[in-house]
């Protein structure tokens, strides 16, 4: 039972009804294993962003509320981090095949809630999912080392588990996004309490149904809801020992700081700008077609989408040719059959990316494709803009240095590889850069000198599978560990070492030292 909590104020947020109202469906909380309503004062709207049609409201988990789950977590990592590895890669593989069986239940309420097209969001699953899979390797992550230091003595090192971790999300992968963080921070004994977005929060609930359903104890995975008043109570409370956020710059800073200055770890994965280079050598087809998809797919709202291409030398004459592709895909509701751009998630984010466009022609750029205005028949009233195409930008205009995070593709124009390394290295974000070519010169000069995190080379979203880690960095990173894999799996533990020493003469070691003991 979630008992009844404080009154907590959310002036910030613009869509917010005071009470839920009768009969509309609400989102649950899931603390120590129970789904249970809120005590909310304050809640806020899910629409669907294709129809403006509710789908659910989102409480303001109360105070009283967000504690019961930080001391859910609490009571439930004593007996969690005892358990083998073993048993928590068995959950793992459980959880993953309960998380496969689901996929098309999941990507629907991603659709419903989100937008995105249908096949998309089953790549929202399929990425998070993969997540699942390699944390089935637990057993092979958590091994220490050991070595013989002296006679009859050794050092080996534990890896253990922090306690509870939390994690904030983002609304643009409401599947990918929690998987990158609960399942991680489970598989290394930890215990969690997770926050989805609060405009997106259906496909985390699904998660935590998921878990439940597979046996993962209770209090293990809890999941809060709500704005800056959660976020604020997780990066401040002593039981929470990490805080994992992805998100926008804004609040990344804030929770970053916030969370380090209350001792904890932070890893923040913030806002993007990501570049393509598209030289001349390049093989036409396959490069524009790959910049059309990466650019608008998921309408823009990606943190790896391709944001900005720079074409260099001749295949500047290609920019009209990218248009013609964008013009083609089909700007639909996210269910609709052969639909490719679904809408983007809010009102507010579709005007300001419509400002962005607008700045940009003030500013003495080409529109060359103008998505402003588009309206599917069947959807009038969603938060539609279709690809969009700005040529002949600078990096001094403003739809260059602002995250757009649409369907918009910024065109500028270089004369040489290493100019457009030069454009790219300046953009203070660094989360992913491609370069499309059939030189190996060019592509080897071009991944040794590229200061962003993530390379493709004739690849134009360079997320790494789990086996690897997501490695942006610059302005698009805070902290030193990053999401998933090997660094996901050290961010959530701590090594121990321990030095022992069991002397072959056994225990009649006949005289007492009263010298500092050395090693030799
Ligand atoms: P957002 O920053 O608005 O929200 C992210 C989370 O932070 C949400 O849970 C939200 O409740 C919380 N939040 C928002 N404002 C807050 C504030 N002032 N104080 C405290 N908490 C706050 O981000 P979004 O719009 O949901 O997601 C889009 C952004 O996320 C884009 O900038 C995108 O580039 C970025 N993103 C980055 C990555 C990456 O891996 N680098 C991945 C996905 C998304």
């Amino acid at each position: 039972m979630i008992a009844l909590g404080a009154r907590v104020g959310l002036r910030s947020l613009q869509r917010r009804s005071v009470h839920a109202a009768a009969g509309a469906k609400t989102t649950k909380l899931f603390i120590n294993g129970e789904f249970g309503e809120s005590q909310a004062s304050t809640w806020l709207d899910v629409v669907n962003p294709a129809t403006q049609e509710l789908v659910t409201r989102v409480p303001q988990s109360t105070a009283h509320e967000l504690e019961a789950a930080a001391a859910s977590a609490q009571a439930a990592f004593g007996e969690w981090r005892r358990t083998s590895a073993l048993a928590r890669q068995r959950k793992m593989l459980d959880l993953q095949q309960a998380i496969r069986d689901k996929t098309d239940v999941l990507a629907r309420s991603i659709v419903e809630e989100q937008g995105k097209v249908l096949g998309d969001a089953r790549g929202d699953v399929m990425r998070g999912l993969q997540v699942v899979e390699d944390m089935a390797s637990i057993t092979h992550y958590m091994q220490g080392t050991r070595l013989a230091v002296a006679a009859d003595m050794e050092t080996y090192t534990v890896r253990e588990p922090l306690g509870v971790v939390a994690g904030i999300c983002p609304f643009n992968f409401p599947a990918m996004i929690p998987l990158w963080m609960f399942p991680v921070a489970l598989a290394t004994g930890n215990t969690c309490v997770l926050k989805p977005s609060e405009r997106d929060p259906g496909a985390a609930m699904l998660l935590a149904q998921l878990c439940n359903d597979v046996g993962i104890p209770r209090g293990v995975l809890n999941v809060v809801h709500g704005a800056r008043e959660t976020v604020d109570f997780l990066t401040a409370d002593a039981r929470v020992r990490a805080v994992s956020f992805v998100g926008g710059d804004r609040a990344g800073r804030h929770i970053y700081e916030r969370a380090t200055q209350h001792g904890k770890r932070c890893q923040a994965n913030l806002g993007a700008k990501n570049h393509a280079i598209v030289l001349p050598d390049a093989n036409k087809e396959q490069a524009l077609n790959a910049i059309t998809g990466a650019a608008f797919g998921a309408a823009g709202q990606r943190c790896m989408a391709l944001s900005v291409a720079v074409f260099v030398g001749g295949a500047q004459a290609w920019i009209d040719e990218v248009v013609d592709r964008a013009r083609a895909l089909r700007v639909d509701g996210g269910l609709e059959p052969g639909a490719d751009v679904g809408p983007m998630i809010t009102r507010e984010a579709l005007a300001r990316a419509e400002r962005l466009v607008q700045s940009a022609s003030d500013e003495g750029a080409r529109i060359a494709l103008d998505g402003r205005g588009v309206r599917p028949a069947k959807y009038p009233r969603g938060n539609f803009l279709g690809p969009t195409v700005i040529d002949r930008a600078t990096p001094a205009m403003q739809c260059y240095r602002e995250e757009i995070f649409g369907p918009v593709l910024v065109c500028l124009r270089a004369d040489s590889l290493d100019d457009a390394l030069a454009l790219v290295n300046a953009n203070p974000y660094g989360n992913g850069a491609s370069i499309f070519t059939r030189s190996g010169a060019s592509a080897a000069k071009f991944q040794a000198d590229v200061e962003a995190g993530q390379v493709g080379i004739n690849v134009p979203i360079p997320v790494p599978l789990p086996m690897f880690s997501f490695t942006g960095n610059k302005a698009s990173f805070l902290g030193d560990t990053n999401f998933y894999g090997r660094s996901g799996v050290s961010f959530y533990t701590q090594l121990k070492t321990v030095t022992s020493l069991w002397s072959k003469a056994d225990a009649d070691d006949r005289q007492a030292t009263v010298h500092m003991p050395t090693i030799h």
